[in-house]
């Protein structure tokens, strides 16, 4: 029921990058009556952070304009791939909040594929070539050179007929035959030197099994797809640019969209002729610097065991940055606020961080944690003192409710808000120095208690009974406020500290002859056994979490669990990389 009049969320303002500037003049001129995009992901890894620009610039487009977006896996290369990441693509393009209107995948097409190179060489514009890969290379020329037509080019059609149904029947070996387009040896534009349509590959499919010893290139997979689900404007990143004349020349020459007997075998499958002519779009990729982010690399992290698997909360997958805390929201926000252009450029990871703390900011509820504990008796309250406060779950937020915190004369508070000789401009407790505990009253630091070695292991205070919450004295300026836990109701909690996963901002710069594998912060995970109150405790796994003067931290959506929490941080509260490199 989508009745407008009763629908509550307010109209974004219009958005103006040049590709939805090029979407709005087609619907305004009448070229199209309706958008239909798609994204289409090879199933060789998991997404990264690069992807959503992609998912939410192919799926937003398309719901802004009242149009739908195809998911499909372009599965054309059968040693690469893999189910588990099939299954893995599609949970992150939901948990970002996206989907699709028909879940295809290239090899849904293969017949099609076929058909249609069938008619190429039937049209003269395809041959079978009996060139080695070596010897194809070697005869390709240079950007200044053009390249030298294969002795096999003049093949007559019945001739490549008969060779490429021989391809298709198995009956030769990898490597040994290809079937290229015909176009132009001497074209500036290298992807047009009679490019290869189909190569041979006897290794099994995962969704045709057997069936195919040959596949068809990523170029012309590509383009077919895009035209055999009538997509209007393929959006992809600027490494294509180069390749949108052979897709147009695929598109144009093979015509589906005119030749709907090539389409047989879709319908034979029982999916639907939507044949149209697709417009490729480019544009730039996102790069963030402290990150490498290619599938390979990424597999490269894992194999090699330098990171706890794809998931790893350091790992900029979205199942990894999902596992740190990260939110839909935030990710399509930052999404948003890049924009998209044609300008390949280097995003600041500070950004992608300061979009989620502005995130959490609005949505996540406040909790008191503390995560390297040092005991602080209260010597002016009996040891059988049991009080309930009532904080706030979020400062701006009153829709967020209360919850009860429990007070005693037996606190934890954080070893790094004491200091026996404090540094200047120290604003936390110190020996015979007064802080506030948030929501709980002023303190006096009376006495440190030592160990044998002169290790701080205790303090001992007062608590002004003036200052306790409705009492007069209760809004006494003190200039520090710190946070606290009852020491008897806390929950221990392991706490996890992470951290960027490279030291340099420019990992993939491999120069001076080191490789990413060289730039890895020792120090990104942290792992430390803290206190955290009830009520953090008994969060659901996936819950973001405001610990306070501490940072963002959300629930382990793995290993959490109320008995035995374990927390992630997301993100600290302010930033502390620039200070380090200032
Ligand atoms: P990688 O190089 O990391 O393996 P890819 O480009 O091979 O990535 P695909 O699975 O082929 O990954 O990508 C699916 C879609 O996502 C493509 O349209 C591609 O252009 C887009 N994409 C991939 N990486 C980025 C990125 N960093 N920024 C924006 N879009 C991206
Ligand atoms: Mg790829």
């Amino acid at each position: 029921m989508s009745d407008p009049t009763t629908s509550a969320t307010p109209t974004p303002p219009e958005r103006t990058d040049f590709i939805r500037n090029i979407v709005r003049e087609d619907l305004a001129s009448g070229r199209h009556t309706h958008v239909k995009t798609r994204f289409p992901p090879e199933p060789n890894g998991y997404l990264h952070l690069g992807h959503t620009r992609a998912i939410a610039t192919d799926f937003g487009i398309a719901a802004e304009f009242g149009g739908v977006c195809n998911l499909r896996f372009d599965d054309t290369n059968p040693a690469r791939e893999d189910p588990e990441y099939v299954q893995a693509i599609q949970d992150d393009v939901r948990w970002l909040g996206f989907d699709w209107h028909d879940l295809r995948h290239a090899s849904d097409y293969f017949g099609v594929f076929y058909l249609g190179a069938e008619k190429l060489i039937r049209d003269g514009k395809a041959f079978v070539c009996d060139l080695t890969p070596d010897e194809v290379r070697a005869t390709r020329g240079t950007l200044t050179e053009p390249g030298t037509e294969s002795p096999y080019r003049e093949r007559g059609i019945e001739e490549n007929l008969d060779l490429f149904r021989r391809m298709r029947a198995g009956e030769f070996p990898d490597g040994t035959r290809t079937l290229r387009a015909k176009i132009d040896m001497a074209s500036p534009n290298m992807n047009m030197r009679d490019p290869a349509l189909y190569r041979i590959k006897h290794v099994p499919h995962q969704n045709t099994g057997d069936e195919w010893p040959i596949y068809p290139m990523y170029d012309y997979a590509h383009a077919l797809g895009d035209a055999i689900e009538g997509i209007t404007h393929s959006l992809c990143t600027l490494e294509f640019e180069d390749h949108r004349p052979l897709y147009d020349w695929c598109v144009d020459n093979v015509a589906l969209h005119e030749n709907p007997e090539l389409l047989q075998p879709l319908l034979d499958n029982g999916l639907p002729n939507e044949a149209a002519k697709p417009r490729q779009i480019e544009f730039s990729r996102l790069n963030l610097d402290y990150t490498v982010m290619s599938k390979r690399k990424l597999m490269a992290l894992v194999n090699e065991g330098l990171v706890d698997g794809w998931d790893d909360p350091r790992m900029p997958t979205l199942q990894g940055i999902r596992r740190r805390g990260y939110t839909p929201s935030a990710l399509r926000l930052f999404i948003d606020r890049l924009g998209l252009s044609k300008q390949n450029s280097l995003i600041d990871y500070t950004v992608l961080e300061n979009t989620l703390r502005e995130d959490l900011d609005g949505r996540a509820q406040r909790r008191m944690a503390v995560l390297e504990p040092l005991e602080l008796v209260i010597t002016n309250l009996p040891d059988e003192h049991a009080e309930t406060l009532v904080f706030p779950n979020h400062p701006k937020d009153a829709t967020a409710g209360e919850r009860e915190v429990a007070f005693s004369n037996r606190l934890w508070i954080d070893r790094e808000d004491f200091a026996e000789v404090p540094p200047k401009g120290w604003r936390r407790l110190v020996p015979g120095g007064e802080v506030r505990l948030r929501g709980a009253g002023i303190i006096r630091c009376d006495e440190v208690v030592k160990d044998a070695d002169g290790t701080v292991v205790g303090l001992r205070a007062w608590l002004d009974p003036d200052s306790r919450p409705g009492m007069e004295g209760a809004n006494r300026k003190v200039k520090g406020t710190i946070h606290w836990l009852d020491a008897r109701t806390a929950v221990p909690a392991e706490i996890r500290l992470y951290d960027r996963l490279f030291t340099v901002p420019d990992p993939d710069d491999d120069s001076d002859g080191r490789t990413y594998r060289d730039h890895l912060n020792p120090e990104s995970r942290r792992s430390v056994q803290g206190y955290v109150e009830p009520a953090a405790a008994a969060a659901a796994p996936e819950t973001s979490l405001q610990f306070e003067r501490t940072g963002y931290f959300v629930t382990d959506r793995r290993d959490h669990h109320p008995s035995r929490p374990v927390f992630n941080r997301s993100v600290t509260l302010r930033d502390t990389w620039m200070q380090k490199e200032g």
